[in-house]
């Protein structure tokens, strides 16, 4: 915990503990299957974003670090390599490169997960060595489950695989996980293999040969998944390209469809592709007005490291947020480090809610300055708080504990300059990190209310 030094600060922040939160945005469908054999070093090291500042802080461990997403890097593949060499090995090279980032926000979060999760207290090797014990003996379904309610946590907004989902092979938390469509695929098409996806060809129920073939296809797509129970679209192109979409001709969009179909070993470039990206983009934003799905966009800082930022800028999106009115934007991770252009688009259009999933994390100072500041700029209901965006339990928990921090923070601070009162800053708090992700994503959840066990996941052992 990381604490503000102003007068209301403390009372603020243990009442804050007491509010009910939802996750708006995670990555792990809530299910936790025991591992006798969990290493703890090749869970620090083998993925998240803690991985992504080990990785940049190590381009010396070996050569350099690769580029990429959620980073295998050099040392990430020493670490995970408990084959070849032992704890005590990968111990030393380990802690020469965490100390060099041991002051990030990355790792702040991820260790104040396992401390609540684990009572990890300090890291060295012993009691390292300790943590990982209770966890090969104590990690399990009902311990996640117990952690998650502890917290406050009663409901979470997951982005993964939606068709293993739907298909019944990937086990998901029932009445807790909660599902996005996942976009990019549908639009970003470069050859036949993009456009002929087995689940789409299923839904058409024929092959997929036109343009129109394929919208038809995802619409029925899009109609199963509604049934199933998704509460909106996911799109994340921001890692892969700038988010200013145009609203091009359907002529254009057809030429480019029609020729990847047409010439199914090729493979077309992003600048040939972008007229059916585009277009298709637009067509599917029509459709989420249509069915009343709030739509959730990456805008900002991109996992892994070695990608561009200016491509993410949240103003990029403005063309379309005017186009299609009807359809409601979550714009996600605080548009970091973009704050000024974020805080303008959820003050300017009735259309955008703000979302702080993941940005807690990413650096408290600036999700302190955003809750102040969107408090004096953007009505109060358009405010989504907290948002893991991570595959571990124990890395929700701690960015959730620094979300409460930087909240309390922000909010602390604006009581004691007499812009609003505590129970009003507690109504506030209470709204961006429950009711109003509540009601934009429909979820009907009630404060306090237990999920149901897991459907389809490992018979979790008892604690
Ligand atoms: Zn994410």
């Amino acid at each position: 915990m990381w604490k503000s030094q102003t007068r209301s600060y403390d009372a603020l922040r243990a009442r804050l503990d007491t509010l009910p939160v939802i996750e708006t945005h995670e990555h792990w469908c809530g299910v936790c299957p025991p591992d006798e054999n969990l290493d703890l070093l090749a869970l620090l090291a083998g993925g998240g974003y803690y991985a992504s500042d080990l990785a940049s802080a190590s381009a010396d461990f070996a050569k350099r670090a690769r580029p990429g997403l959620f980073p295998i890097s050099p040392l990430a593949e020493y670490l995970t390599d408990t084959r070849h060499h032992s704890f005590d090995q990968r111990y030393a090279a380990w802690r020469t490169y965490h100390e060099r980032t041991c002051h990030t926000a990355y790792t702040r979060g991820l260790f104040e997960g396992l401390r609540a999760c684990w009572g990890l207290e300090s890291i060295e090797k012993k009691a390292m060595l300790a943590a990982q014990e209770r966890m090969q003996a104590e990690r399990n379904q009902a311990c996640a489950d117990r952690t998650l309610a502890r917290h406050g946590i009663q409901t979470m907004i997951v982005n993964t695989d939606l068709t293993a989902v739907m298909a019944g092979s990937l086990p998901y938390r029932k009445g807790f996980a909660r599902f996005v469509l996942d976009l990019p695929q549908y639009h970003a098409l470069s050859g036949e293999g993009s456009v002929r996806k087995p689940h789409l060809e299923a839904a058409l129920n024929r092959r997929i040969v036109t343009l129109d073939d394929y919208l038809e296809a995802f619409e029925r797509f899009l109609e199963q998944a509604i049934q199933f129970g998704i509460v909106g679209i996911k799109d994340q192109s921001a890692y892969h390209r700038c988010i200013a979409y145009a609203n091009p001709p359907r002529a254009e969009a057809e030429t480019v469809f029609n020729r990847i179909v047409a010439h199914p070993r090729d493979s077309l470039g992003t600048d040939q592709v972008r007229p059916l990206d585009d277009y298709l983009f637009n067509q599917f934003m029509r459709l989420a007005a249509r069915r009343g799905l709030p739509v959730q966009v990456h805008t900002g800082h991109m996992a892994g490291i070695c990608n561009e930022i200016t491509k993410t800028n949240p103003a990029h999106l403005t063309a379309m947020l005017e186009l299609h009115s009807e359809v409601q934007f979550d714009l996600f991770h605080g548009g970091w480090p973009y704050l000024g252009e974020y805080l303008f688009l959820g003050k300017n259009y009735p259309n955008v809610t703000l979302d702080m999933c993941w940005a807690n994390a990413i650096e408290p100072l600036y999700s302190v300055e955003f809750f102040k500041r969107a408090l004096q700029t953007v009505p109060h209901s358009k405010i989504h708080g907290y948002g893991g965006d991570t595959h571990l339990f124990e890395c929700a928990v701690g960015y959730l504990i620094l979300a409460r921090d930087n909240l309390a923070a922000a909010l602390a601070e604006m009581v004691d300059a007499g812009w609003l009162g505590t129970d009003e800053a507690l109504a506030v708090a209470r709204a961006w990190l429950f009711d109003n992700p509540n009601r934009t994503f429909r979820l009907d959840c009630q404060p306090g209310r237990q999920p149901t066990p897991a459907r389809g996941g490992r018979k979790p052992r008892t604690a």
